[in-house]
């Protein structure tokens, strides 16, 4: 069981020395509690403390690494129920569900693994393959390692999975599943590989049961397959689990696993996995349609609350700006970059794009916090040394802040202030129209 605060600080030094950033131990023993720091920050804590606390300052869902070949796909370590309680640290792996016995497998698996795109400066792609064994698994698993070196999640009997493990040393797949009829063989087969095992009953209680049974025998990387018939049953499960889980329940600890590929509606099963909880979710097919809105949700969700994307702040170029180019103002909030830059290089107008370092806020957000204000601005035109690769002083701020542009002019008093759109998607109109 967890233990309390108070509990937790009758096994520290007590000497209140402030090492752990905390100003006294008691102060850490509370954090410690709500499993809001690591027990490695204290570096005094005795050896027979650190054994008594290795309980409490386990994370409550266990971290479970799928290792393809130099690849990996980790789900657990969660803290929260609620993202902004804290964030959410691990993103559900997605991964595509392919078949041995497919003619076609090579074409498919190459397709979902050259799968890339580029959302807001980060690269999304495919965490991995479900490989259902319905055919010689270890042949089908050297065709997939000839073209990806993503993680596998291997689905089959004991037998076919034992084959097909084979073709997979040196890697961590996760094998589909452990139940009340197989759970011996199954556990014998991830303990002996090592691999992580997928663990799957008809209620929570047998669930519970089961992986008490399996980590018994030593296997210790469990996936909980909820088995819920229904959208609103599997969400039930899934948002159970996490409660317990966080209540350090530990036979339900682990990371859990999706298959939206199995649901009426896959989109909606799959976003659902997505914001409630899945460790690894397991789609029907490579759908660049559907897998594109999935991983934008994933990333949104999977964001720290306070910790927005951000972008390098700096002078950047967009469509070979020349000497006379204007030079257009924004902050550093990703989405906000990619919205302004993406507009002017699509327009094909060239400009010169200087990008103040506003803590990753958006413009109105940032110029509320006083974090856009004339006197960044213009220290980011002088740090950047933009005069120097300009003949023509323009500067265009966002229409959103007109009212700074006063201030600027006494800020940058040879610079030319000129007041944008509010929108970036005005931004080409305005170029031309107003700034020839
Ligand atoms: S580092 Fe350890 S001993 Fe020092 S204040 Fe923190 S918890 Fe107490």
């Amino acid at each position: 069981m967890a233990l309390t605060g108070i509990q937790i600080y009758k096994l520290l030094p007590q000497t209140n020395c402030k090492e752990c950033g905390f100003p006294t131990c008691l102060a850490f023993a509370m954090k410690l509690a709500a499993k809001q720091v690591e027990l490695s920050a204290c570096p005094y804590v005795s050896e027979e403390s650190k054994k008594q606390l290795a309980e409490s300052s386990a994370p409550p869902i266990r971290l479970v690494t799928l290792k393809g070949v130099d690849v990996e796909a980790k789900a657990g370590n969660e803290i929260c129920l609620y993202r902004h309680e804290k964030t959410f640290y691990h993103k559900p792996g997605l991964f595509i569900r392919v078949r041995a016995s497919d003619p076609d497998l090579a074409k498919k698996v190459a397709a979902a693994d050259a799968y890339k795109v580029n959302y807001v400066g980060i690269e999304l792609t495919i965490d991995g393959f479900a490989v259902v064994a319905d055919s010689d698994l270890a042949t089908a698993i050297q065709t997939i390692r000839s073209i990806s070196k993503r993680p596998l999640i291997l689905i089959g009997d004991p037998a076919a999975l034992q084959a097909g493990l084979a073709a997979c040393r040196g890697e961590t797949p996760l094998l589909y599943a452990a139940d009340a009829s197989n759970a011996d063989p199954m556990a014998e087969l991830a303990k002996s590989h090592p691999a992580a095992l997928a663990v799957k009953a008809e209620s929570l209680e047998a669930l519970a049961d089961l992986t008490q049974r399996i980590q018994a025998k030593g296997v210790q990387d469990m996936v909980l397959d909820l088995d819920g018939n229904t959208l609103g049953e599997w969400l039930v499960r899934s948002t159970q689990v996490r409660r317990l889980a966080l209540k350090n329940f530990r036979p339900l600890g682990y990371p859990v696993l999706a298959f939206p590929c199995d649901a009426k509606d896959e989109a909606i099963a799959a976003a659902q996995a997505i914001a409630k909880y899945a460790g690894f979710i397991v789609l029907n097919e490579f759908k660049p349609e559907l897998l594109y809105p999935l991983l934008v949700l994933r990333e949104n969700i999977y964001t720290d609350p306070q910790k927005p994307i951000q972008v390098q702040p700096g002078l950047y170029e967009i469509n070979q700006p020349k000497p006379d180019s204007p030079v257009l103002v924004t902050t550093n909030f990703s989405i906000t970059y990619f919205s302004v830059a993406n507009e002017v290089e699509g327009s094909g107008l060239p400009a010169w794009l200087v990008v103040t370092d506003a803590e990753g806020m958006s413009v109105l957000t940032a110029w509320a916090a006083g974090k856009f204000d004339a006197e960044r601005i213009a220290k980011a035109v002088k740090t950047f040394n933009v005069a120097s690769k300009v003949t023509r002083k323009r500067l265009v701020i966002p229409g959103h802040v007109a009212v700074l542009s006063g201030e600027l002019e006494a800020e940058l008093p040879d610079w030319e202030i000129r007041v944008g759109p509010r929108e970036a998607v005005d931004l080409p109109a305005f170029m031309k129209q107003a700034l020839n």
